[in-house]
């Protein structure tokens, strides 16, 4: 995954344009079966409307001196995401109310967007805008709109059932490492896991790579009646490469599978931390909105807008590592081993307890305290073949990891 971060940090990727395009290219030479689906600039999608290609060859400034105060090439957050073309002579006064900074961070360049407003501006630290000292400076935004097309990727892997699990992820953001290229990097590892692992999987596996927002709602708007008929539950994932805390961001009214899957996982971890859907803010926002409804939970390590270093270039290869991204694909390796588990919703074989004791799961000595004799008598005690491993483990309160191994240990002894 640190890999996958590294070959597309230095890109200067928005909702559309070349950069997102060769995005999409690597992860179809990495995953093989992505398909790219198009929505041409300018048509419509529910209340929206899909924006023109975008694309930036360079951007600067100069001062008086003609020496480069700022260089895009150099910071690929130092323009405001979707300028239109500048090139002039201005004064200090000017250019400072251009110029976007970090409020909390002196060192740090934000990253700012301006999609559905004809604008531009640059994006500095502090610390930078307090050493301008020239009168005049040379702004200069070589940047270009043309019809074209949005483009989202979307990796089909088809089960047994055509019931499905969905993953989405954004792919719009340029060189921020945890926002969001860990994410995309965390899709491919699922889809390679899933590969290896689940050639022939009991479900069907959805995932798709696309523009924040505007690129939810294009895919909406083509595959709403497919999502609803067969999704079981989905995730919307983003930030999950520190390994600070987790977040679940539960559906609307956190009563969807995906909601229980995540907590089922999740449970008994200290640095758990839970957000209603007040607190969204990816796309979350659409998949569960009126009317889609859909069973998708948002999933975070320290959620979006909560850690200092979000939305600037303090974002960097440093603020993740390999331990908070494996981390956060054990969460989906759980979910995934349980989706696939024959004992999903696990059913006694026998009517009454069975004698645990002649199989060797639990002391054959009667004494006062067995408590963990109690977890596999409780599992058994809920396994009614109605109940699935999500909901067990909320009721008899495990987390997903020990219901998988005692589910596989009496599935051995042949007990469900
Ligand atoms: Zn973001």
């Amino acid at each position: 995954m640190l890999k996958i971060i590294n070959d597309l940090f230095n890109m200067p990727r928005s909702i559309t344009g070349e950069p997102i395009r060769q995005t999409l290219k690597y992860i179809k030479n990495k995953t093989l079966k992505l398909k790219i689906i198009k929505f041409k600039s300018r048509s419509k999608a529910f209340d929206w409307t899909v924006p023109d290609e975008w694309n930036i060859k360079d951007a600067y400034i100069k001062d008086q001196k003609g020496k480069k105060i700022l260089d895009f090439k150099k910071n690929l957050l130092s323009i405001v995401y979707h300028s239109i073309p500048v090139k002039k002579w201005i004064s200090k006064k000017d250019l400072l109310k251009k110029i976007h900074f970090d409020e909390t961070i002196a060192t740090a360049v934000p990253y700012v967007t301006t999609y559905y407003k004809k604008y531009w501006g640059f994006c500095m630290s502090k610390n930078q805008i307090k050493k301008l000292n020239s009168n005049k400076y040379f702004v200069n935004i070589d940047s270009s709109f043309k019809k074209g097309y949005l483009e989202v990727g979307e990796y089909l892997k088809k089960g047994s059932q055509k019931k499905e699990v969905f993953f989405s992820t954004y792919i719009c953001h340029p060189s921020m490492a945890n926002d969001n290229i860990a994410s995309t990097a965390l899709q491919i590892e699922i889809i390679k896991y899933l590969e290896r692992n689940y050639k022939k999987s009991k479900y069907t596996y959805r995932f798709v790579f696309l523009p924040e927002t505007i690129g939810s709602i294009c895919y909406l708007s083509k595959k709403l009646r497919a999502l609803k008929k067969n999704m079981l539950l989905g995730f919307a994932i983003s930030c999950v490469g520190d390994n600070k805390q987790y977040s679940i961001i539960k559906s609307r009214f956190g009563d969807k599978l995906s909601d229980s899957a995540l907590f089922s996982v999740l449970k008994n971890k200290k640095n758990l931390k839970v957000y209603s859907y007040l607190d969204r803010g990816s796309d979350e926002r659409q998949y569960c909105y009126p009317g889609i409804d859909l069973p998708v939970s948002g999933f975070c390590r320290s959620r979006f807008h909560t850690f200092k270093e979000y939305h600037t270039d303090h974002d960097n290869l440093d603020y993740i590592s390999k331990e908070g991204l494996n981390n956060s694909f054990n969460v989906f390796k759980s979910i995934i081993d349980a989706l696939e588990s024959k004992n999903f919703y696990p059913k006694n074989k026998f009517l009454c307890e069975p004698n645990l004791g002649k199989r060797g799961l639990m002391s054959t000595l009667g004494k006062k305290f067995q408590g963990k004799n109690k977890v596999t008598k409780n599992f058994l005690a809920y396994s009614d073949g109605k109940k699935n491993l999500f909901e067990i483990c909320d009721i008899i309160k495990i987390n997903l990891d020990e219901a998988l191994f005692i589910s596989n240990k009496l599935s051995e002894k042949e007990l469900i």
